[in-house]
């Protein structure tokens, strides 16, 4: 008899470029939720949806990296869980930070 064995397959990558311009690698979110809300409190597109979307309003990050290995390159989406981990806050803190544009000189 054979026995089913499931694994879920890991790729190993490294991530060469984030693909973002000042303004759209966060959205906002509220509570719990991930799901985008509308830009005003109160809204149209404003509407709660689920038990998990109470709470204050939030930034989340969805950051667009370009990676790649050693069989060529892809775009990867990376969501708030990821994203915080690599820049090591949450978007709301790096939203409120001052970000200059790179072709600003120092
Ligand atoms: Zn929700």
């Amino acid at each position: 008899m054979l026995t089913k064995v499931q694994c879920q397959p890991w790729i190993s990558v490294e991530i060469v470029a984030l693909n973002v311009g000042s303004t759209d690698w966060c959205y906002t979110a509220r509570g719990g939720c991930a799901k985008k809300v509308g830009p005003e409190e109160g809204s149209s597109s404003d509407t709660k949806h689920c038990n998990k979307d109470n709470g204050e309003r939030t930034e989340r990050y969805k950051v667009e990296a370009i990676a790649h290995d050693n069989t060529g390159c892809i775009n990867l989406l990376m969501w708030d869980r990821e994203a915080k981990k690599l820049c090591g806050k949450p978007a709301k803190e790096v939203k409120k930070e001052k970000v200059r544009p790179h072709t600003e000189k120092i």
